[in-house]
């Protein structure tokens, strides 16, 4: 009831957008399903924010809508904050679906890990005290671990709604300049099992190098939300512990190793590691750090089967989430 009450309230009071009002400003993305602007309004009423991201998306516009119309109501801290989609015929391209969110700020995931300073450049957005420790794998790995648990966070909303977002990948994290946190974007691909939307695959909407291996989704009559590909949201994990991932050459590479491997981390292991560069090495030693734990959580996260893959709200309990506190620990003594 609360639903519908809720409804027809914001069916009068929410602001709606038309396409007159919209000064385009720069573009920010280019894909094949749409491009992507920052924009202003010409009218600025003071119930609307000044700066915004507009995405001018093809026919699969009208899914990605639903999504982000579902995301507002269910859990609208997981994802960028959705203002209002509609269906824009003028264009000479035929019908476009316009999609507006609030300007979250400047850099992805992905733009922040171009720097030679990460994960440090995140530190001082997402931590709110400086830390006192000497730059090292320990402080690292607080980064990195709120960084992580950010992301879970957002993920387990998602996925407690029911949507699968299938596109995780750093270039789909925005940094919210107002939350200071991180915050899921581009719902394009997203399924949604309650409903059953776009759980049919659209494999040519899935990222190569991200996509998790299965191809099918569970479908509506799957009682609870899945664990959906969880594995690649690791990423940061991955990365802090081999840079050499970061590049997209050698993470198509790893995405091969892993797939001759049976997509079984641990033997993926036991084949690089004996001619192991110092890099990799290092990686594992970090991985290994605290009796393994970091190591345990990626070998739970990075599994082909996704009922065998934890789930993020698992993850959130796994106790490498817990170094925090061991961190805190070792710091008073
Ligand atoms: P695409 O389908 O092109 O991948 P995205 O939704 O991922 O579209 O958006 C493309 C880019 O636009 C993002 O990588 C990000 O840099 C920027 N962007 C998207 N939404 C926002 C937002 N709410 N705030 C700030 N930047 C955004
Ligand atoms: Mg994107």
């Amino acid at each position: 009831f609360d639903m519908f009450v809720l409804a027809f309230i914001e069916r009068f009071f929410r602001p709606i957008y038309k396409k007159d009002d919209i000064v385009l400003g720069k573009k920010l993305g280019e894909g094949s399903f749409g491009s992507v602007y920052r924009v202003s309004l010409a009218r600025k009423p003071s119930s609307k924010p000044a700066d915004l991201v507009l995405k001018k998306a093809t026919e699969y516009g009208a899914v990605e809508i639903w999504m982000n119309e579902r995301v507002r109501r269910a859990c609208a801290n997981s994802c960028a904050d959705f203002l209002y989609g509609f269906r824009e015929t003028s264009s000479k391209k035929g019908a476009e679906y316009w999609l507006l969110w609030r300007f979250e700020g400047e850099a992805t995931l992905a733009d922040l890990m171009q720097s030679r300073d990460f994960p440090y450049n995140v530190e001082s957005l997402i931590l709110r005290e400086v830390q006192d420790l000497p730059k090292g794998l320990d402080r690292e790995n607080r980064i990195i671990l709120t960084i992580m648990r950010q992301l879970l966070f957002a993920l387990d909303g998602l996925h407690s709604t029911g949507i699968v977002h299938r596109d995780i990948k750093p270039q789909n994290i925005i940094f919210s300049e107002g939350s200071r946190a991180f915050k899921i974007i581009d719902l394009g691909a997203a399924a949604d099992l309650r409903v059953g939307i776009n759980y049919i695959p659209k494999e040519f909407l899935l990222d190569p190098r991200y996509a998790a291996p299965e191809q099918y989704i569970m479908s509506t009559q799957t009682p609870s939300a899945p664990s959906a590909p969880v594995a690649t949201a690791l990423s940061p994990v991955l990365w802090q512990a081999f840079p050499g991932l970061r590049s997209d050459n050698s993470l198509i590479q790893f995405n091969r190793q892993l797939k001759r491997c049976d997509y079984d981390l641990v033997s993926w292991r036991q084949s690089v590691e004996p001619r192991a560069g110092p890099e990799l090495r290092k990686g594992f030693e970090l991985l290994d750090l605290d009796g393994g734990i970091g190591w345990e959580l990626l070998t739970s996260m990075v599994r082909f089967k996704a009922r065998q893959r934890i789930s993020a709200k698992t993850a959130l309990a796994h106790p490498y989430f817990d170094r925090e506190g061991l961190l805190a620990l070792s710091f008073i003594q």
